[in-house]
């Protein structure tokens, strides 16, 4: 996949073409920004870290059945991502209370919220991301009532699972900012899920390992990115951090990687053709939201040796999981209930 002309350069990204439509490439850049760009650095690495964690979540999300943008890395900081329709909102769901809610609310510091709160703030910088509700956001036009919906389920979702995870290293995910777009009109996680975005404090120390390290000059930014990154690293088998953190050897083998899937996904999009065309029904007509469910498909057969449905959890259970292998026990009836099965791989003709 070959990076073609720049498109879009934020505070501490860049967005490229790249020669495949709908594909595109994103480099996490080694700027660091904090007050809507007031402060500004550049750090050495901080961009791989950010890139791997990313990639990381992104992957951890896909496996729990959240539709993100994320297809795979290039390289230590740069990913491939489906090209979204980007939604001007930032979505932020917060665990304990911190930053800016105790700034302007009559709360204080370190004050657990449960239910979590959802805030969504309109992007843009010159309106200092004005905070919006939820008429607001539909007059606005900004999403449709069954779009916010759809925003808010996955947000949580996205919380629930990281809460859990950050907790089982140690860390408390006090709060983040995640942003969606859209593809073909399927609500979908965009942008990055970095140090940069989220609040991270260490569960027994109480130290923040996030930006705010950065933005309240709390010590050596570089260290609390690397700690983060080190702590999932061990957690698991990541290739992205492995390659991303210098820790193991870099990742010249991203491109490889990349290529490899592609042929496992080109095995397992026949492999569902052949039993479609036996059942007599078709595949989702829709490319991109096929090659999506056949790219999780390619991923829980790479990671777990089984072909799990993507929009399903797992249990953890190898025996109990064998319901949701594809074709998993559930599809026949989806298709003649529904006219598609529930991860909107098989349809009805
Ligand atoms: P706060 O509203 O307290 O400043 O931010 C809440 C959470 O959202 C924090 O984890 C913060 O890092 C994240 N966040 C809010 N706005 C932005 C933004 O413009 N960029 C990034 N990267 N993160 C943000």
């Amino acid at each position: 996949m070959r990076q073609g002309e720049l498109l879009y350069t934020g505070k501490a990204k860049s967005v490229y073409r790249t020669d495949e439509e709908g594909v595109l490439m994103v480099e996490f850049r080694d700027d660091i920004t904090a007050f809507d760009g007031g402060k500004k650095d550049v750090l050495t690495k901080k961009g791989s870290f950010n890139a791997g964690v990313s990639a990381f979540l992104f992957r951890r999300l896909q496996e729990e059945g959240v539709l993100t943008h994320f297809l795979g890395m290039v390289d230590e900081s740069k990913m491939l991502v489906h090209a979204l329709e980007m939604v001007p909102i930032e979505v932020i769901v917060r665990n304990v209370a911190a930053g800016s809610m105790v700034r302007k609310y009559p709360i204080a510091e370190g004050t657990p919220l449960d239910p979590p709160v959802i805030v969504m703030d309109y992007k843009d910088d010159t309106r200092h991301d004005p905070m919006l509700n939820d008429e607001l956001i539909i007059a606005l036009r900004l999403l449709s009532p069954g779009e916010l919906n759809r925003v808010k389920e996955d947000a949580l979702k996205v919380n629930r699972f990281l809460s859990r995870f950050f907790d089982s290293l140690g860390i408390t995910l006090v709060d983040f900012k995640m942003e969606f777009g859209k593809l073909n009109g399927e609500i979908v996680l965009g942008d990055e899920i970095s140090m940069d975005s989220m609040r991270l404090w260490d569960k027994n120390t109480g130290e923040s390992l996030d930006k705010d390290v950065y933005r309240f000059s709390k010590g050596d930014v570089i260290s609390a990115y690397r700690r983060v990154a080190e702590k999932i690293l061990a957690s698991g088998e990541q290739q992205e951090i492995r390659g991303s953190t210098g820790i193991m050897t870099k990742n010249p083998e991203g491109v490889k990687d990349i290529m490899s899937e592609d042929k496992l996904e080109e095995e397992i999009l026949d492999w569902v053709r052949d039993y479609a065309r036996e059942k007599g029904w078709r595949l989702n007509p829709e490319e991109k939201k096929l090659s999506v469910v056949i790219r999780g498909l390619a991923r829980n057969q790479k990671k777990f040796g089984h072909r799990y449905c993507p929009c399903r959890l797992r249990s953890g259970d190898t025996e109990k999981d064998k319901s949701i292998i594809c074709p998993c026990i559930f599809h026949e009836e989806e298709v003649r209930d529904q006219g598609s099965c529930h991860c909107n791989l098989y349809y009805q003709k």
